[in-house]
C-alpha cells in the first residue's frame, strides 16, 4: 500500500486510519451481524461462482467487473442482501478479487498457495462501506450506517483528514469502526543525517546495520503459550458442547491480545527507527522469497514481519522518512567487509570471513550489506 498521495501544493499529505469502539444496542448489534452473515453469504457465493469458472479453465478471463455488473441479478435472487447497503456489497465482491489476484500473484512467484478459501462464521469478521458519505457518515458522537441505524461510537482521540472509507468489524470484545482518512498534513520529524540497513533476525524480531537488536518482546511469547493452551482446550472439548463455545470465546480473546501486542511492539519499533533514522533501507520481498528457503520463510511470517514493514513505511512517511526496498541478493552470505561470498546454512550464527579477517554477526552483517546495496543506488 503506497502511504503518501502525491504532493498537492507544495504540502505533503498521508493516510490514516483512525479505529473507534462501537457501543451497539442489543438490536443494532443483531443488525450488523444479520449483515455481517449477508456479506459472508456473498463472499462464499461469489467464490464459489468463480471456482466453477476456474474449474472450466477461464479463471483468468472472469473479472471483478463482471461479477460486479452480475450483482443485481444476484440481489433478485437472493432478497436477504437487499437488507445490505450496495457499496458494501460491492466491496465484498472486491474482497474475493483481491483473494483471487493474491492466489495468482503467488502461483506466478512460484508458491504452492491453497485455493482461496471459503469463509465459515467467525472468519469473516467485517465490512466495509468503499465511500465516506455513501451509507456511512459520522454525526457528533453517532456513527450512521444505512440499513443499520444510528449507533454510539467512541471518540476517544481527534480524527484529522478527510474521512475516505468506513470499516465496520467484530472483534473478540465488541464491534469497531476503521475509518481511514486521507489530507492529513504530514507531521516531519527533524532530519537527523543517519542512514541505516535493517534485516529481519533468526532469532530476534530484526537488526540494523549499526549493530542495534530488538528482541521479539517476552511478553508477546507467553501471550503466544496461553494462545496455544487456548487452542488445545477447543480441540479436546465436545462438539456443540458449551464448555466449547466458552473455550472459543476464551480462544478469540487470547488471539485479539496476541494482535493488538504485536501490532504495539510494531509501532514502537517502527517510531524508534524514524526518530532515529532519515533513511532505512530493506530487503526487497520477491527477491528474499527467491533466495532463502521455506523454512526461513515461515520464522518470518510468524514474527509479523510483512505487517511491520507496513507500518514502518506509514509512520515513515507520516515523519517525513524515507524506506527503501532494495533488490539486493546474497546479503546473508556476502561479507559486508569485502564482499567475498561465504555460503553458511542457517545455524551459522557468526559471519567469519576468511579473506579479510572480519567477525560479525550473521544478520549484522546482512543489515550492512542491506544499507551499502541502498546507498549504491
Ligand atoms: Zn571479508
Amino acid at each position: 500500500m503506497e502511504p503518501m498521495e502525491p504532493q498537492s501544493g507544495g504540502i505533503r499529505k498521508a493516510y490514516k486510519t483512525y479505529k473507534y469502539r462501537l457501543t451497539p444496542t442489543p438490536a443494532q448489534e443483531q443488525a450488523l451481524a444479520t449483515v455481517l452473515s449477508r456479506c459472508r453469504m456473498l463472499y462464499n457465493v461469489a467464490l464459489e461462482q468463480r471456482k466453477t469458472w476456474w474449474d472450466r479453465g477461464q479463471g483468468i478471463g472472469v473479472t471483478y467487473y463482471q461479477q460486479k455488473a452480475e450483482l443485481p441479478d444476484v440481489k433478485a435472487a437472493c432478497p436477504e442482501l437487499a437488507e445490505v447497503n450496495a457499496q458494501v456489497l460491492q466491496d465484498v465482491i472486491l474482497r474475493v478479487e483481491r483473494a483471487y489476484l493474491d492466489f495468482f500473484r503467488r502461483i506466478k512467484d512460484g508458491e504452492m498457495p491453497g485455493y482461496p478459501r471459503f469463509q465459515g462464521w467467525g472468519r469473516y469478521n467485517s465490512f466495509t462501506y468503499p465511500q465516506y458519505g455513501g451509507g456511512a457518515a459520522l454525526d457528533g458522537s453517532v456513527l450512521s450506517l444505512s440499513k443499520i441505524g444510528r449507533i454510539h461510537i467512541r471518540l476517544h482521540r481527534p480524527m484529522e483528514g478527510a474521512p475516505k472509507t468506513v470499516t465496520i468489524s467484530r472483534e473478540a470484545d465488541g464491534w469497531y469502526a476503521c475509518i481511514s482518512c486521507a489530507e492529513i498534513p504530514i507531521a516531519p520529524l527533524p532530519s537527523v543525517g543517519c542512514e541505516t540497513g535493517i534485516d529481519v533476525g533468526l532469532k530476534v524480531f530484526l537488526v540494523t546495520a549499526n549493530g542495534e537488536v530488538i528482541e521479539n518482546p517476552r511478553h508477546y511469547r507467553k501471550a503466544e503459550k496461553q494462545l496455544a493452551t487456548a487452542q488445545r482446550r477447543v480441540a479436546r472439548r465436545k462438539k456443540g458442547s458449551n464448555r466449547r463455545k466458552k473455550a472459543v470465546k476464551l480462544l478469540a480473546r487470547r488471539h485479539q491480545t496476541v494482535r493488538r501486542q504485536r501490532s504495539d511492539f510494531h509501532h514502537k519499533t517502527a517510531l524508534m527507527l524514524v526518530q532515529q533514522f532519515d533513511t532505512i533501507y530493506l530487503e526487497d520481498l520477491q527477491v528474499r522469497n527467491m533466495v532463502r528457503n521455506r523454512r526461513l520463510a515461515k520464522s518470518i511470517s510468524d514474527a509479523g514481519w510483512g505487517q511491520f514493514r507496513t507500518i514502518l513505511a506509514f509512520k515513515a512517511a507520516w515523519a517525513g522518512k524515507r524506506v527503501v526496498a532494495v533488490p539486493a541478493q546474497y546479503t546473508t552470505q556476502d561479507c559486508s567487509g569485502c564482499g567475498e561470498r561465504m555460503p553458511k546454512s542457517l545455524s551459522v550464527r557468526t559471519h567469519v570471513c576468511p579473506s579479510c579477517g572480519l567477525v560479525m554477526d550473521r544478520d549484522e552483517n546482512a543489515a550492512l550489506n542491506i544499507l551499502r546495496a541502498g546507498q549504491a543506488r
